[in-house]
This record gives structure tokens, C-alpha cells and sequence, in this order.
């Protein structure tokens, strides 16, 4: 017995496969990720060709051979190609970055769906973004709902190293791969900063719609301070280094 089956996709990763091929990881709402080979994708009269790339959105269709225990992609309609995110090489690194993190957490392991509609939700967003800081800014909502769907959010309130609360208006620090923050008391000399204005605006934007939490604005030092916490937070809850970080670390 084969079956066919109907599944509603984004595009996390492609690979070459042989000479003419792609192996590509999917993330769906019903099974998260999960991998099919494209065969033809890479050929010049491939159906599959320039349907199957990063980030594309749409209705797959699934040819799964039991025997073989292999799942190949036999159509996709793409609803969505999200082709601003290729123009722009900031979006595109923000993009990579969501994708290595879900690939790495297994796109968190437990039901999939909120983290597909978080997924694309971002991506759409991501799409149109205009400016470095709209993109950090996203890339911030996005990373940190992420892991407040996979019950890995940090609590802000207090230092992890003494235990002792800290106010809202003081300074927190953390270092690599970060499990939370520590007090000034705690934190080592080259310690980053997070400003009290970034914790405040995580705490305030986390419970309101995506876009709604996009408009809040942020000054460029605390967003700075924000993005290097939510990767080092990343790299922490992963207990693995970023690729994406190490290549496009300066873009990001
Ligand atoms: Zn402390």
C-alpha cells in the first residue's frame, strides 16, 4: 500500500540530493517537520523546479512508499512565496535564523499548529519589513513567543545565579548561551546588558496580536541589547551554537 496525501507546508531547509534533487525538511501543522525528497528540483525541466525553495508556503502533495519508509513531493501549489524575504539580505538572514532554530528544537516537539501559524505569521510580517530594526524587531516577537510555545521562556524577575528579585528599572545582564538573566551583583565583567526598556517591552508586547506588538517601538541601543539576549538565549535553550549567528552574525 502507498498513499498520497494533502498537506498544507512551509519550506524550512532544501538540500542537493544526488545531482538533480532536493532533500527538503517541511514544517506542517499537523506532523511539524517533516522530510521528503524532491526529485527533479534541481534539473532543468524538473516540474519541481523554483517551487521547492526556502520558505515557499502552499498546498504539498505527499507520495509516501511504506516499503521504503520515503516520502517524496510529487506537487506543490505555492500560495506564498514570501519573495520579499530573498530581496533583502537582513530578512533573509532573520529568516534562516527561525529556521535553523525550529530545525534544531525539532520545531518544539509537542502540537505543531501554533508554532506553524506562529511560523508564518512572522514570515508575512518578515515579508514586508522595511529596515534592520523591523527586522530585529519581528525576529524578537518571533524567537521569543517561540519559546514561550515550547515552555523554555526565561523568567525576567529574577537573577539566575543568586536568586534575589530584579526591579523593573534595573539593568540585567547575561552572558553565552543564556539561560535567563543575572543581577549586576552576579554578572561577570564582560556580561552583556539588557536594558530595563527591553525587559519592559518584552513583558509588554508578548500578550497582544504579532502586529499590534510590531508597532510598539523600541530605541536602536536597548534593540541591540534584545537581539544579542534572544540569540544568546537561543544558543542557551538549544545548548547549541547557531550557524546563521556565526555566518551572518554581523547582518543579524
Ligand atoms: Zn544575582
Amino acid at each position: 500500500m502507498s498513499r498520497t496525501t494533502r498537506v498544507d507546508a512551509v519550506v524550512l531547509r532544501t538540500r542537493k540530493f544526488g545531482e538533480i534533487h532536493k532533500s527538503i525538511t517541511l514544517l506542517t501543522p499537523q506532523d511539524g517537520l517533516v522530510s521528503a525528497i524532491a526529485y527533479g528540483a534541481q534539473s532543468q525541466k524538473g516540474k519541481l523546479r523554483g517551487l521547492v525553495n526556502p520558505f515557499h508556503h502552499g498546498i504539498c502533495y505527499l507520495y509516501t512508499n511504506p516499503v521504503k519508509d520515503q516520502t517524496k513531493i510529487t506537487d506543490f501549489d505555492v500560495h506564498d512565496y514570501h519573495s520579499g524575504i530573498r530581496e533583502s539580505i537582513d530578512r533573509f538572514y532573520a529568516a534562516s535564523l527561525w529556521a535553523e532554530v525550529l530545525l534544531k528544537s525539532y520545531a518544539g516537539g509537542g502540537e505543531a499548529r501554533p508554532v506553524y501559524e506562529l511560523f508564518l505569521t512572522a514570515l508575512a510580517e518578515l515579508d514586508r519589513a522595511g529596515g534592520r530594526a523591523a527586522v530585529r524587531r519581528v525576529t524578537a516577537q518571533f524567537l521569543w513567543r517561540y519559546f514561550g510555545l515550547t515552555g523554555s521562556l526565561p523568567e525576567l524577575g529574577s537573577c539566575t545565579s543568586c536568586g534575589r528579585s530584579i526591579d523593573e528599572g534595573e539593568v540585567r545582564r547575561f552572558g553565552p548561551f543564556a539561560s535567563g538573566v543575572v543581577c549586576n551583583d552576579c554578572a561577570g565583567e564582560d556580561a552583556r546588558r539588557l536594558s530595563p526598556g527591553a525587559a519592559r517591552y518584552l513583558l509588554a508586547t508578548t500578550d497582544r496580536p504579532f502586529g499590534e506588538a510590531l508597532s510598539v517601538s523600541l530605541d536602536e541601543t536597548a534593540l541591540s541589547g534584545l537581539t544579542r539576549f534572544l540569540h544568546s538565549l537561543a544558543e542557551g535553550i538549544l545548548e547549541d551554537r547557531l550557524n546563521t549567528l556565526r555566518t551572518g552574525g554581523g547582518i543579524l
